[in-house]
């Protein structure tokens, strides 16, 4: 079965030799993409779609959300509009109401977010526990994300919870919970940060998880400068995630690694915090991924277009940039390389766009303009 979409305005491939393609065309073949190129020389298909001028982009990549919990943390983003600080800890209230939940609460709550993100144009994403904190809510977050997503990651190092001894808890952390998780989870993330887990720690749980065969991430100098990014470079980890606070030896040590900065600029955005320098990154020469960091606390939005236009309004991204960071990087920072671009071969997952080209997700913050996402070959929004 092959499907011919053609009409498009501009197919921006994220592609290196593919590039930007005006008056383009676009053949899936089952699952996958079988051909990209100009209109005027595509082949015959089975089916013939029609898009009028509108342009196409991939699927996008959302490599760091945290989907899993229960509860409302309205009135703690309230009070921080009225000017209350932002700091690792309001966890707290969460975890209590993920640990309440049934396994179909917690169900019910993914299965919205999924088809939030889907509407924006997702159609990849991470999703991460930590809203457990023991061993058996830990265990049931990962098996209810495991059945919405293969990029499943185990977070039990988010936060010490208030009814634990710290080591007592680390020693969970990197024992019976890391056992319990890893047949759910593909990632281990720790949150270094003060307030959240030192150096040490952090290079502890790291370490624990990639023996047992886990890839690490690491939520690393968001608040403050710190240990975080050098630790993510020196384990091999696929992203060091937020990198708000850098100094020149963390940009250079990015720089020089495979390791992924990927920046969340919905979190500043939503704690009305200084963005992180992308422009500093992509000038020395680090891969930079956007993602949304979707989480009830200090980002709660699945809108990835938003990220897209906050990156260039506020972090000197260009458009061509930041659509590159929100698919092409966001897949690197997940080390998939059959989802990010469309290139022959490649899952077909694509996003239509109510607009001729992919600079309007910029230049038009905050208007729905995903008008068709198609899936591994099939339209799903
Ligand atoms: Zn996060």
């Amino acid at each position: 079965m092959t499907i011919l979409l053609t009409g498009i305005g501009l197919l921006a491939t994220q592609d290196a030799e593919l590039g930007e393609i005006p008056e383009a065309a676009l053949v899936i073949e089952d699952d996958r993409i079988a051909w990209v190129g100009a209109a005027s020389s595509a082949p015959a298909a089975d089916e013939r779609v029609e898009l009028g001028g509108r342009a196409v982009v991939p699927g996008f990549v959302d490599s760091h959300a945290h989907l899993v919990f229960a509860g409302d943390r309205t009135a703690e983003f309230a009070a921080r509009m009225a000017g209350m600080p932002y700091a690792a800890g309001g966890i707290r209230t969460t975890v209590a109401a993920t640990r309440a939940a049934t396994d179909a609460a917690l169900r019910v709550n993914l299965a919205r977010l999924r088809t939030e993100l889907v509407r924006a144009g997702v159609t990849t994403f991470e999703c991460k526990s930590g809203y457990g904190l023991d061993v058996a809510t830990e265990e049931r977050s990962l098996r209810v994300a495991r059945e919405f997503t293969d990029e499943t990651t185990f977070l039990g190092a988010h936060v010490v919870p208030p009814d634990i001894d710290r080591d007592d808890y680390l020693a969970q952390v990197t024992g019976p919970m890391l056992d319990a998780c890893a047949p759910y989870a593909r990632w281990i993330d720790a949150f270094c940060e003060v307030g959240a887990f030192d150096g040490d720690e952090t290079r502890a749980v790291l370490t624990a998880g990639t023996a047992k065969g886990l890839g690490a991430r690491v939520h690393a100098n968001q608040l403050t400068t710190g240990p975080g990014v050098r630790i993510a470079v020196e384990l091999g980890a696929a992203s060091a995630d937020h990198c708000t606070h850098l100094t020149d030896e963390d940009v250079d040590a990015l720089a020089g690694s495979g390791t992924v900065a990927t920046l969340l600029p919905l979190a500043e955005f939503s704690t009305r915090s200084p963005y992180p320098d992308a422009r500093r990154l992509l000038d020395a020469g680090a891969a930079v991924a956007l993602a949304t960091d979707c989480n009830p606390g200090s980002a709660y939005s699945t809108s990835m277009p938003l990220a897209i236009a906050l990156a260039v309004r506020e972090m000197r991204m260009t458009p061509a940039e930041a659509v590159h960071a929100a698919t092409a990087t966001g897949a690197k920072a997940l080390r998939r390389n059959d989802i990010g671009s469309l290139t022959p071969g490649r899952r077909a997952d694509l996003v239509v766009l109510d607009a001729p080209s992919y600079v309007h997700l910029a230049y038009r913050p905050g208007v729905p303009l995903v008008a068709e996402v198609w899936q591994s070959g099939t339209r799903v929004a």
